[in-house]
């Protein structure tokens, strides 16, 4: 089972606990962006076998969104951080590295 902390009130949430909202860091396309950028913002998603940030929510707990980076393919969490970041925290960067050396990199 999936369990992801809560960086706002610390509790460690199960998976049952936690709604999943996608791709993390998005870049957000609106009015006046180009039909390729806005289409690209509103459809095209990553989707690896591997290394991947994310977005959750702490449905039923504080309700608070976060971010997670985790992989894909064996459930392991390298570590959860506030949404506010507009990118992932260095420590957590280095986690990855540090487990995955082959890893390319965020972005
Ligand atoms: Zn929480």
């Amino acid at each position: 089972m999936l369990i992801l902390h809560c960086p706002y009130c610390g509790v460690d949430a199960e998976e049952s606990e936690l709604a999943p909202g996608g791709e993390a860091h998005l870049k957000r396309f609106g009015p006046g962006s180009s039909d390729e950028d806005f289409e690209a913002y509103m459809f095209a998603r990553k989707n690896p076998k591997g290394v991947h940030f994310e977005r959750w929510r702490h449905a039923y707990g504080c309700g608070k969104w976060f971010l997670a980076a985790r992989c894909t393919a064996t459930l392991e969490v390298f570590g959860t951080y506030k949404a506010q970041n507009p990118r992932p925290h260095p420590d957590i960067v280095a986690a990855v590295k540090a487990k995955r050396p082959g890893w390319e990199g965020w972005k």
